[in-house]
């Protein structure tokens, strides 16, 4: 049995990052930046129109009392002839300015008339209502660093400087085997002595929730053969594997030496904490593998502190940082094992929950965060300052 933080050094120890991957903006929204992305191109690519009005030379305005509406710029057309002293051109919002014009006054502070202008806006400034070449982006700048998680903002940014794909670090394909004999899909009627599987449900929600689509799930009895047989299919097809139950030292808890038989090289078994002490963590090459437990609260619990982690590692998803909050209410716990408890914040602090049994999910869908509680705190009263996890 080893410590929280040596499980938690050795996974970010044995987890590196997927290889990059171009993926076309459409599909890249909360992925992870594998490279420095430069424009290719200016923002705007020209001096645009920020309005539907008239472009006019600003030095005009003491020249001539009324300017002649010479020609017209739509948004996407181009014009080369040079605007004349006394000319104006009708333009439209986003259409380029005309070469010889600085200025554009909007159409509602004109007049128009048998085909001239008079300007009623006499403090109109030079250059107004024109977005400069560049403004936003200088072609070759740096629009995004390596490591930036992609928002709709930051897509819109690339694809508005010329790039329709991105290099990123592709979610891992993620493989599911939940194994029991005792368990039953939801849905089915329940024979006596049996329960209704619910971890793949509460795992790949989770997996979705980090962007990660491609999940092959697997539900196998306490069979051994079966147990390897689904193993070898899912580490051939997937970069990330997590089955659950039978990986503790019960009679029919065969993950472990299954995992083995199977070519996946154990970094770990066996954590000093609670939920989850039985936690099998390994690689089989570069992919990582959890023996998550059985039971259903400690499945979650052990997702969110280390599988979680090792997301960080492989594809760039940020673990969400411990924070720092006042215990509300004193919380029994002996010393020994590092616990985690379903809490809630309130304010400034945090509450535990009721109901803490790595068997109870009523507490957890209740929940918003987990608790730390260290190994050595003894019956930590109100007022303890703990870590404490967003979920
Ligand atoms: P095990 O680690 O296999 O001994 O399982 C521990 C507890 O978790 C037992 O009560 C199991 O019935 C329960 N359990 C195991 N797998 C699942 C699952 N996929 N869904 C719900 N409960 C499970
Ligand atoms: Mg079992």
């Amino acid at each position: 049995m080893i410590p929280v933080a040596e499980a938690r050094q050795l996974i970010a120890q044995a987890v590196h990052p997927l290889a990059p991957v171009a993926v076309s903006l459409y599909e890249a929204v909360g992925l992870c930046l594998a490279a420095n992305v430069h424009a290719l191109c200016n923002v705007p690519p020209f001096h645009q129109s920020a309005m539907d009005g008239y472009a006019f030379r600003f030095s005009d305005l003491l020249l001539f009392d009324t300017l002649h509406v010479a020609s017209e710029v739509q948004a996407g057309a181009w014009i080369d002839t040079p605007l004349q002293p006394g000319q104006a051109a009708r333009i439209f919002t986003g259409a380029p300015v005309p070469p010889g014009a600085d200025t554009v006054i909007m159409q509602e502070k004109t007049i128009f008339l048998s085909q001239n202008i008079t300007i009623q806006d006499k403090n109109i400034l030079k250059g107004a209502n024109i977005r400069p070449c560049g403004s936003q982006t200088r072609i070759q700048d740096l629009l995004l660093p390596a490591g930036v998680r992609l928002s709709p903002a930051a897509l819109g940014l690339l694809a508005g400087a010329g790039h329709a794909s991105a290099p990123v670090l592709p979610p891992p394909v993620a493989g599911i085997i939940n194994t029991g004999q005792e368990l039953t899909p939801p849905g089915q009627p329940l024979v006596p002595g049996r329960i209704y599987e619910s971890n793949s449900y509460a795992l790949k929600a989770v997996l979705q929730q980090r962007g990660i689509r491609d999940i092959r799930l697997r539900t196998v009895t306490d069979d051994p053969a079966a147990i390897r047989e689904a193993i070898q299919a899912l580490l051939a097809d997937c970069d990330l594997l997590l089955l659950t139950g039978g990986v503790s030292v019960g009679n029919y808890d065969f993950v472990q030496a299954a995992l083995q038989a199977c070519g996946v090289q154990q970094i770990f078994h066996k954590v000093q904490q609670k939920p989850g002490k039985p936690l099998f963590f390994g690689t089989y090459g570069p992919k990582p593998v959890f023996g998550l437990p059985g039971n259903p609260a400690a499945v979650l619990t052990c997702f969110y502190e280390y599988v979680d982690l090792a997301l960080e590692r492989l594809c760039g998803l940020a673990q969400k940082p411990l924070q720092e909050r006042v215990l509300l209410a004193p919380v029994p716990k002996k010393a020994g094992l590092h616990v985690y408890l379903k809490g809630r914040l309130e304010g400034p602090g945090v509450r535990a929950l009721g109901a803490q049994e790595s068997y109870q999910m009523g507490s957890f869908a209740d929940a918003d965060c987990l608790i730390h509680l260290a190994a050595e705190l003894e019956n930590p009263p109100a007022g303890t300052v703990v870590s404490v996890r967003t979920l």
